[in-house]
């Protein structure tokens, strides 16, 4: 179990330091606290038949004691395969049956879809554990009072799996990645080498430690440092904003959708953000105005990273000390890690400052996609690089910067179109809260972009406005052609637009 004895990780070795708070009701955990429970939840799972390199499910909103399922199944020398929180029984059903998960824990809130999933044909899973207690489920406490050792287990960190998150699902159907303990700790190690983070330091995982961004980069890294924890269950701008008044949260991780509300919402003016020195985020295109607008409206330093499930997974990030580093790049290669630009059509690498699909090579990289060979080995290449498909620039100094998925471009008469950089530009208009674009057929059969808009309350803004800004801004083959008013734009759980969703939509 290479997370090794937590309850030291305060750097002082005071047990009594707190590792996790709920930032609902203030209770929180000590380092001390969550090693010894840590060790229990695996006692108890091993007593439950739960052996090494088995697979078990956690399906629930983050709360402390997810950081205690989580590293109880890995210190068990068993697989965490961690669930998106909003999935319907069917989903849910559909990734433990690909896992082979055979314990599912979770809470009494999320009972009904976890009881109608485990009924659901090839599923395996044979007991569901309710952490909050539910009539007929082990509960955390029946798990701590049965007071069961550790298993021992022998770990090799190269090829032993520790965790099975499943990608977002952003371009098609969700893919299980398999990370072993070494790609999980590798990466701590790396992104901890660029963050000022130490035992005094307060992050709010407001992101889901279900998605590979909130586990690693919010929870892992953390914990690695002996910092303290603040959970939040779910995003809501109100509480978001209260918690990090009242708890002092001084690191927050975020997804862009938040960077525009705090941008733009008249409510966070009523609240005290001192507190929050770093705002870092991360999982989708952070622009660079809109990124400004916060820091000149918040005053806290602004950082971005970048990365994928499959990288375990922050590849590119901006160093906490690097000023000089424009915010709307991802920065820089993470230490151990090599990259390069390559022009998807030949495959030869590509010069500074020209558009090239990015490959990453390092010891985060994923072994594999589960059940999906054919899938790894168009990802993985022959020489470990880990096509990312995603299109970036990186110009003289290193610095990377995303332009969008080599898929979603919209060729436009020759020309390729980043939705992206429609998509931010759109933002920077004061009428519009909020925006996504896509490609659509017109019909001289020719794809051009189209842009949906949320108007910003009360704004008077019709289709001929939103285009006019568009062209007054951009060169012409750029333009938005089409403009369709919507009340939200699709979003991920982890804070991506769904443009598939939208496309979905035209073809309705
Ligand atoms: P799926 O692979 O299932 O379609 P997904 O790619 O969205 O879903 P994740 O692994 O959660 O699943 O996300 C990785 C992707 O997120 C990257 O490939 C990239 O497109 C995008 N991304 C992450 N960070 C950034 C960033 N800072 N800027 C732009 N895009 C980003
Ligand atoms: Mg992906």
């Amino acid at each position: 179990y290479l997370f090794g004895d937590l309850s030291q990780r305060d750097g002082t070795g005071r047990a009594e330091h707190p590792a996790l708070v709920d930032g609902s009701s203030g209770r929180s955990l000590s380092y001390g606290e969550l090693a010894a429970m840590i060790d229990k939840v695996a006692g108890a799972l091993a007593a439950r038949g739960v052996r090494k390199g088995d697979v078990v499910g956690i399906f629930s909103p983050n709360t402390p004691f997810y950081a205690v399922a989580f590293h109880g199944v890995l210190r068990a020398g068993a697989v965490a395969t961690t669930v998106n929180s909003l999935y319907t029984a069917d989903e849910l059903a559909s990734q433990l049956r690909d896992s082979g998960a055979t314990v599912l824990i979770t809470i009494s809130a999320f009972l009904d879809r976890a009881e109608a999933a485990t009924k659901a044909d090839g599923v395996r899973v044979s007991e569901i554990i309710v952490l909050d207690a539910a009539p007929g489920h082990a509960s955390l406490s029946d798990l701590l009072a049965e007071g069961a050792a550790p298993p021992d287990v022998v770990i090799d960190p190269a090829t032993d799996l520790a965790v099975l998150p499943y990608s977002s699902g952003t371009t098609g159907r969700a893919k299980g990645v398999m990370l072993t303990h070494r790609n999980l700790v590798a990466n701590i190690a790396q992104i901890c080498e660029l963050i000022e983070v130490g035992s005094e330091t307060r992050v709010l995982a407001v992101l889901p430690f279900f998605h590979i961004y909130g586990m690693q980069v919010t929870m892992n890294a953390a914990l690695h440092v002996g910092a303290t924890v603040v959970t939040m269950p779910k995003f809501d701008l109100p509480e978001f904003l209260r918690v990090i008044a009242e708890h002092r949260t001084d690191r927050v991780y975020i997804a862009p959708p938040v960077a525009v509300a705090l941008a733009k919402h008249p409510i966070v003016d009523s609240y005290d953000l001192s507190p929050m020195k770093v705002l870092f985020s991360g999982a989708a295109p952070l622009d660079e105005e809109l990124a400004a607008a916060v820091k000149a409206r918040l005053g806290c330093t602004i950082r971005q990273g970048y990365g994928m499930t499959e990288m375990s997974p922050v590849s590119h990030m901006i160093p906490d000390v690097r000023e000089d580093i424009a915010i709307g790049t991802v920065g820089l290669i993470i230490p151990n890690m090599e990259c390069k630009l390559i022009d998807p059509a030949t495959g030869d690498e590509v010069g500074t400052g020209v558009p090239g699909e990015l490959l990453c090579k390092g010891p985060n990289v994923m072994v594999g996609y589960l059940n999906n060979k054919e899938a790894t080995d168009s990802t993985v290449d022959a020489d470990g690089y880990l096509h990312t498909g995603d299109v970036a620039v990186i110009d003289e100094n290193g610095v990377v910067s995303i332009v969008d998925r080599v898929k979603e471009l919209i060729k436009y008469k020759g020309y390729q179109v980043p939705p992206a950089e429609l998509e931010a530009l759109l933002l920077t208009n004061p009428l519009i809260a909020d925006a996504a674009v896509i490609g659509v057929i017109d019909e001289e059969g020719e794809e051009v972009p189209k842009a949906f808009v949320v108007r910003q309350q009360g704004a008077d803004l019709d289709e001929a406005a939103v285009r006019a800004f568009v062209a007054e801004r951009v060169a012409p083959y750029k333009k938005v052609r089409v403009v369709e008013f919507l009340e939200a734009i699709p979003k991920s759980a982890s804070g991506k637009i769904l443009r598939k969703d939208l496309r979905a939509r035209e073809k309705a």
